[in-house]
C-alpha cells in the first residue's frame, strides 16, 4: 500500500491528519447502558472562551449494595491524548462491570474516559491550546478541560481518584501515590495483580522521583487530584504502564490494577478508621 501523507506523519511522531474516533470508541458503551440499570453515560458538555462547545465523555456506574454507604471512586483516563491504553481501559473496566458487576459492591464509580477529548483525537499528549493538562490543576488554569474536571473534583469529593497514564521511559508498571497515608497500601497489591500481565519497574528512581518497588510517594505539582481543600484527604493514586509494550497487556495490567483497587479501597478506610 502506498504511504499516504498522514501515515507519513503518524509514523515520525507528529500529530495524525486521521482523527481517531471518540464516538467509535463509546459506542459500545453507550449501547449497554441503554439496556442497563447499573451503567449510565453523564457526558459533561461546555462551551469555551471563543464559545465552541465540547464535551468531555463521562460514565457512572453503581454497583450492588446499600446506597446509603457507597464509596464514590472518580477513574480518570486519556488526560495526556497520546496514552490510548488507559483509554481503553477504561472503557474495557465498564464493559466487564457490566457483566459481571460485583467487583463495584457499594461503589458509585464516575469513569472519564477522555480527560483531553482534543488530544485523544488527534493523538497528542497536549490539550487544543498547547498545555499540559496534568500540569495545570489548582493552580488557576484557564484551560476549559481542566476547570470542568476541577468543578467535577470539588462537587463530587470522591473517597478515590485513580489516574490511568502510560510511560514511554518505563521499562515496566509503576505508580504514585497522594493523599491518604495508607494509600500506598492500596497500590501494593494493585502493582503486584497488575504484574501478572506486564513486569513490575523495581528501579531506585524512576521518572526522575525516588521509588521503592515501583511505588513513588512524590510527583508533579498541578496533576488531577482532590481540591487541596478536602478533608480527609481522599487515596489518589496515577497508575502507569509502560508504553512499548503490547497494547493488549497494558489494558489488562490497567483493568486488574483498577479491580484490585476497589477490592483494597474498603478495608484500607476502614481500617483507617481504626487508627
Ligand atoms: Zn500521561
Amino acid at each position: 500500500m502506498p504511504r499516504t501523507k498522514s501515515t507519513l506523519a503518524s509514523q515520525s511522531g507528529r500529530i495524525r491528519e486521521n482523527h481517531r474516533s471518540i464516538h467509535s470508541l463509546l459506542a459500545p458503551l453507550e449501547s449497554l447502558s441503554a439496556s442497563s440499570g447499573s451503567l449510565f453515560p453523564a457526558h459533561l458538555e461546555f462551551q469555551d472562551r471563543k464559545g465552541i462547545s465540547g464535551s468531555i465523555p463521562r460514565f457512572l456506574f453503581t454497583g450492588p449494595g446499600d446506597r446509603g454507604s457507597f464509596l464514590r471512586v472518580g477513574i480518570f483516563a486519556g488526560v495526556h491524548g497520546d496514552e490510548p491504553s488507559g483509554v481503553q481501559a477504561a472503557v474495557e473496566l465498564l464493559r466487564r462491570l457490566h457483566l459481571d458487576p460485583r467487583p463495584a459492591l457499594g461503589y458509585e464509580l464516575f469513569v472519564y474516559p477522555v480527560c483531553n477529548p482534543w488530544g485523544y483525537s488527534h493523538d497528542t499528549r497536549l490539550t487544543k491550546s498547547g498545555s499540559d493538562m496534568n500540569r495545570e490543576f489548582w493552580r488557576g488554569s484557564d484551560e476549559i478541560e481542566v476547570l470542568v474536571l476541577e468543578g467535577q473534583l470539588m462537587k463530587l469529593a470522591f473517597d478515590g481518584i485513580v489516574s490511568l497514564h502510560t510511560d514511554d521511559t518505563s521499562p515496566g508498571l509503576y505508580g504514585f501515590v497522594k493523599g491518604h497515608q495508607l494509600t500506598r497500601h492500596v497500590l501494593e497489591p494493585s502493582l503486584e495483580a497488575a504484574s501478572r500481565f506486564l513486569p513490575r519497574n523495581f528501579d531506585k528512581s524512576i521518572d526522575n522521583f525516588q521509588a521503592n518497588a515501583g511505588i513513588i510517594e512524590d510527583g508533579y505539582s498541578g496533576i488531577l487530584g482532590a481540591p487541596p481543600t478536602q478533608k480527609p484527604r481522599p487515596f489518589e493514586i496515577v497508575f502507569e504502564t509502560p508504553s512499548h509494550a503490547d497494547s493488549a497487556l497494558q489494558v489488562e495490567a490497567h483493568v486488574a490494577a483498577i479491580l484490585t483497587m476497589l477490592g483494597n479501597f474498603r478495608a484500607m478506610i476502614s481500617e483507617g478508621q481504626n487508627i
